[in-house]
């Protein structure tokens, strides 16, 4: 009989981090599993880190975690094709440590979590793909690798595999992915001068600066656009559902979009110069409240990506997964105290952590949120134009009273979406955000 765990993790991103070092820093026999060379050759680079989640876990992270910059400025930008109305939000109150919300890269993170997790006392394995879950019936007891065929044992098993999560629609605990349920994402860093970028974003020394993008960009694909400060070079990336890029008859792939944005008048001149030396596409669940499958089981858990538990509006994909794994996590660490059988009943306690959490409060929140987008590519073209118009016209001082501009602005946003579409979108929004 192989060695047996008291959990195994599969996977080493945020979610499987998470997850492995709470169990181990608990004193559990932990063993994790990851398919990459090392944690973080297999992730995105260049993202936003949230503290909170993580300062749950390892609260003094910020002595040696390798964090780019403190964000203190947030910028959400609507564009049309070549101007922006936009807002920013900016405070010193960002700029006192604790900061509240930092920019990574992703493979030097995952890397620094990673060895935290082993410093606990977890046993990771590198360069092995779990294939599959070995199970007893309905009860998961252990998972299969590709290494030598190899099956290793342990009372739970959690999924932290990522959005892609093979392990789990092979098991049946999720159906195939869905097109209309997750987005398509490409990113590019661009390297650039320290104080090239300081100057353009008005910032200095480990300040930094996120601004979300939408609007005309996505042609009326439902999606965003992102350019985020690291310390010598930014982030820019945009993502669209990938039903979306299927059914466009543009056929404009996520490359020539991005290239789309980074020729943006408004975004050219903050990217000029920049170095492109790393590109990469993922895929980011979208579904929402509506797509988050069975979470747990006999025997197993899901967190994290895999589990589509990303919120449709703020994102913040790695906070939610940090969460759900620490919460999967200390399921785990209560039931295993009471002396506790790792069955469904027991580990129901993670759902319910998870509805008492923000990450369910607030995927319920927007619960309609995808629904409404997708039906509404309105808000991706004909609303950003009009507000754009709209400021143009406010703004350009040519001798026309301002009763008169008014006017004009009620007249074009009636003339493109009449009465009843102008209602109608006010109630979808309502619906989406309330
Ligand atoms: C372009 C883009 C930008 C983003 N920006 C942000 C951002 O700024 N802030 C933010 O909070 N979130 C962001 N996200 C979302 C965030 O990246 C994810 O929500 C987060 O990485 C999920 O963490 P995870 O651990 O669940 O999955 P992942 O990070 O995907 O980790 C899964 C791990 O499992 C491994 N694995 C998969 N299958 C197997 C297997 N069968 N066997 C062994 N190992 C396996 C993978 O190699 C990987 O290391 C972004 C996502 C994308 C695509």
């Amino acid at each position: 009989m192989a060695e047996k765990f008291d959990a195994i993790v599969v996977g080493a991103g945020p979610s499987g981090n998470t997850a492995a070092y709470t169990l181990a820093k608990a004193g559990l026999k932990v063993l994790q599993i990851e398919r990459g060379e090392y944690p973080g050759s297999k992730n995105v680079q260049g993202a936003i880190l949230y503290a909170d989640a993580l300062e749950r876990v390892i609260p003094d992270f910020r002595d040696d975690a390798p964090l780019e910059r403190h964000i203190i400025e947030q910028r959400v930008w609507v564009l049309d094709d070549n101007s922006f109305v936009g807002t920013h939000y900016r405070s010193d109150d960002y700029n006192k440590p604790p900061y509240n919300r930092y920019t990574i890269i992703r493979a030097q993170f995952d890397k620094w979590f990673s060895s935290k997790v082993r410093e606990a006392g977890a046993l990771l394995i590198c360069e092995t793909t779990a294939e599959e879950l070995v199970m007893d019936g309905k009860r998961c007891i252990g998972v299969r690798c590709d290494r030598k065929g190899g099956e290793v044992y342990a009372d739970v098993v959690i999924l932290a595999d990522g959005v892609n999560s093979t392990l789990a629609r092979k098991a049946g605990f999720h159906a195939e992915i869905d097109a209309g349920n997750v987005a398509l994402a490409v990113k590019e860093i661009l390297f650039m001068p320290e104080e090239v970028i300081q100057q353009r974003f008005n910032i200095k020394g480990e300040e930094g600066v996120v601004i979300e993008l939408m609007g005309t960009v996505t042609e009326g694909m439902v999606g965003t656009g992102f350019l985020y400060t690291n310390k010598d070079s930014l982030t820019i990336g945009v993502g669209c559902m990938l039903g979306d890029f299927k059914a466009n008859p543009l056929r404009t792939t996520p490359y020539a979009l991005l290239e789309k944005l980074k020729k943006h008048p408004s975004v050219a001149p903050l990217i000029e110069g920049g170095e492109m030396k790393e590109y990469a596409a993922h895929l980011i669940p979208e579904g929402g409240f509506h797509a988050i499958p069975q979470v747990f089981g006999d025997g197993w858990m899901i967190v994290g990506d895999s589990g589509g538990f990303v919120n449709a509006v703020h994102r913040e994909g790695s906070n939610l997964a940090m969460t759900t794994g620490r919460l999967a996590a200390e399921t785990v660490i209560e039931a295993k105290a009471a002396g506790q059988e790792m069955n469904a009943r027991t580990l129901s306690a993670y759902k319910a952590r998870l509805d008492d959490s923000f990450v369910m409060k607030d995927l319920h929140k927007y619960r309609d949120m995808p629904q409404v987008l997708h039906t509404s590519p309105q808000f991706f073209t004909t609303y950003p134009k009009l507000v754009t118009g709209a400021a143009k016209t406010m703004f350009t001082v040519d001798g026309v009273d301002k009763k008169t501009k008014e006017r004009q602005i009620f007249g074009s946003f009636k003339a493109a979406r009449r009465w009843r579409g102008l209602v109608g979108d006010a109630v979808k929004l309502w619906r989406a955000f309330r």
